[in-house]
């Protein structure tokens, strides 16, 4: 089984896995979970998990002393906890850690000076923190602000906030962690979680051995079962279970400084059923919402392109394409400025009997003083353009278009012939704030192709 998972919660090192811990660990990785932070919640604990992230590859650790036990945290808790992240170098993180005020075991006024302080020495350790909150949201999120996590971030363990305290935890540099409850009926305020935010501010976890999914529920929970958490949020979220591998994956590498991050410069990426390609980092704009300007990663892919790729490295990147519904030429940058590159590409694509798309700014015809739409008849099915405008000014304004006021009317000029070229032909616009979506959606309609809204910030 391919590396699909990182399991980011789980408690393995207590006693309900002595008697099969080595088949626990064959079923995850037969699961396609290729790593899991054993997670800490007293000083046993705590010590046992860094332990065990010592002894074995693909586990590492957090440290920390759950809400329950605050009421018996002493100067010598902290000190202890300082010094097993001096002594081990798998700790990833302080936790869990955080309040509870669902079961009230340790008076609340000393939960919450235990979490403050656990944050503090987190900063000072540069570590991000895995928070327990539960039903004590408010307070979780004031003492966050507070406390200046954000300097280090960290993730909401299981969460059971609605989806506004989510986008206040994204906010803050927060991710979300989906738990295995997701597969329950009764799920419906964090399957809207799951679908109002960003796929890349999620983990998965398992918090095993407890809340095991659908079907094993009832049963110990372990790690092997993080797959059918990532199974609902793809179903929830349109995407593969691939998709949500690699990109909750790379959320946790990045998160808690584990394994390695992709290799930069890929040309040929799946995502869902299609398969993209990514010839060239140059655009004819620069648009002011592009998201390539701050992380040149889309759905777990690392765009950047050290050299624009040949025909025979196009070729060989794509490689069997049979199984994908369509090749998408896209990526991070302009791909009809690589005009015949991408002719030759499509047309060997059609003669596999694919379906071909070009997501594009529509300014080709500019840019070659000429009209390149009938070059393309026969070759591509579908042709997306990025009109993202009503009017000129507002074009000039977002895409920072460099042909001025023609630049907009080229864009509309294209989308106006090529439907005589290809058949199927969309407009599309991303919902930027103070955009007047409706206005784009009508100019649409007039220019006589599809309208299709692109959301803000999110790519892929
Ligand atoms: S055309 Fe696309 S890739 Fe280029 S700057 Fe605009 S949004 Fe980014």
């Amino acid at each position: 089984m391919q590396n699909l998972l990182i399991d980011t919660h789980a408690h393995i090192y207590g006693p309900e896995y002595e008697d099969d811990f080595d088949a626990m660990m064959s079923r995850a990785a037969e699961a396609g979970v290729f790593h899991i932070v054993a997670v800490g919640a007293d000083i046993p604990s705590s010590r046992a998990a860094a332990a065990l992230a010592a002894s074995r590859d693909g586990i590492s650790c957090a440290v920390g002393i759950h809400p329950h036990d605050a009421a018996g945290v002493t100067d010598d808790c902290y000190n202890i906890i300082r010094q097993l992240v001096t002594e081990c170098d798998k700790v990833v993180a302080i936790g869990e850690i955080g309040l509870d005020f669902y079961r009230d075991r340790s008076p609340r006024h000393l939960q919450e000076e235990v979490f403050r302080r656990f944050i503090r020495l987190a900063r000072e350790l540069t570590l991000p923190i895995i928070v327990h909150d539960r039903d004590a949201h408010d307070r979780i999120m004031q003492i966050l602000v507070e406390e200046r996590a954000s300097e280090v971030g960290g993730v909401l363990h299981c969460f059971s906030g609605d989806l506004e305290m989510a986008k206040r935890c994204v906010d803050l540099g927060f991710l979300v962690s989906i738990p295995g409850t997701i597969t329950y009926p009764k799920s419906d305020q964090l399957q809207q979680v799951v679908k109002g935010i960003k796929i890349e501010q999620m983990l998965v976890e398992t918090d095993a051995p407890y809340l095991t999914p659908v079907p094993h529920r009832g049963t110990r929970n372990e790690p092997a079962y993080v797959r059918l958490t990532a199974e609902r949020v793809a179903a929830l979220k349109g995407l593969s279970l691939e998709d949500v591998g690699r990109i909750t994956s790379l959320n946790a590498q990045r998160l808690f400084g584990i394994g390695v991050e992709p290799e930069s410069g890929i040309i040929a990426y799946r995502i869902r059923n299609a398969l993209y390609l990514n010839i060239t980092n140059r655009c004819s704009n620069r648009c002011s919402f592009c998201a390539k300007f701050t992380d040149f990663t889309v759905k777990g892919h690392k765009l950047l392109l050290d050299h624009e790729p040949t025909y025979p490295e196009v070729m060989d990147a794509i490689g069997d394409p049979t199984g994908c519904d369509e090749v998408v030429f896209c990526g991070y940058g302009e791909p009809l400025l690589r005009l015949d590159l991408l002719k030759d590409v499509a047309r060997d694509l059609k003669a596999m009997g694919m379906k071909t798309r070009i997501n594009t700014d529509g300014q080709a015809n500019i840019v070659y003083g000429r009209n390149i739409l009938p070059e393309l008849a026969g070759l591509i099915d579908t042709v997306s353009v990025s009109l993202n405008a009503a009017d000129a000014d507002t074009y000039s304004r977002l895409c920072s278009t460099p042909f001025g006021a023609d630049g907009f009317a080229a864009v509309c000029d294209f989308l106006r012939e090529a439907p005589a070229h290809i058949p199927h032909v969309v407009a599309s616009a991303v919902t930027v704030p103070g955009l007047d979506i409706e206005a784009v959606a009508r100019l649409a309609r007039e220019l006589g192709v599809e309208f299709r809204v692109r959301e803000y910030a999110e790519v892929g």
